[in-house]
């Protein structure tokens, strides 16, 4: 009894941060989808071509450890996103994945370190975010981008792909959606920034945070 009423409230969660993700135009049309990963290993992600300004809680996805169709409507058909996170994640309980305007923009940018897609700018993306890997282009839905993913061993909990959005995984969905948030805002910051040579955390600001936080960087681990 006590695993269905959380499943309830899972499921109202997904549409309450859909529609707010959605409402924001932080994802526009019917893209972008959330899994959630339950105690017993089955998942519950947002079905195809569901707005996530939209959603109706009793017909979210319901899938189980191999991500055969339980019950509820048919999945997202980026369902390779995230069953390749979630299996080199091992902590990750949910993943948001959305089309959103600024963090696309940057995938596109000659720059772009694919181990580090944004600089140090503020603390709250080291704190939230940690860090995020560029993955090359691939069509919507192909599942080769799950090899691309599982080839980054599980060190980044957020992967951005290239011309298509960030893939953001967390121990809860808030964590996951707020990581997002930050994602986003951080890749606008880092556009309306460009070329001004602003000043970015230092070196020693970085490693106070790590300190401070225990944060668990990529490249110090
Ligand atoms: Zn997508």
């Amino acid at each position: 009894m006590e695993g269905v009423m959380i499943e309830a409230a899972i499921r109202e969660d997904i549409c309450r941060f859909g529609r707010s993700l959605f409402e924001r135009g932080l994802t526009p049309g019917a893209s972008g989808n959330i899994s959630v990963r339950l105690a017993d290993g089955d998942w519950l992600v947002t079905p195809t071509n569901a707005s996530l300004g939209f959603l109706d809680p009793a017909r979210i996805s319901r899938l189980d450890a191999q991500g055969r169709l339980v019950s509820g409507d048919p999945p997202t058909k980026e369902i390779p996103l995230h069953s390749a996170l979630y299996e080199t994640r091992a902590g990750a309980r949910a993943i948001v994945h959305l089309h959103s305007t600024h963090s696309v923009a940057v995938s596109m940018l000659p720059e772009i370190d694919p181990r580090a897609v944004l600089p140090p700018l503020t603390a709250y993306y080291l704190m939230r975010v940690g860090q995020t890997a560029l993955v090359p282009y691939y069509r919507p839905g192909d599942p080769a981008v799950a090899g691309a993913i599982r080839g980054l061993a599980g060190r980044y909990a957020s992967v951005l792909l290239a011309n298509h959005g960030p893939v953001v995984a967390g121990d809860t969905l808030e964590a996951a959606v707020f990581a997002t948030e930050e994602l986003e805002e951080t890749a606008k910051l880092y556009l309306l920034l460009r070329g001004l040579n602003p000043r970015y955390l230092t070196r020693e600001q970085v490693a106070d945070l790590v300190a401070a936080y225990g944060l668990k960087l990529p490249d110090t681990q």
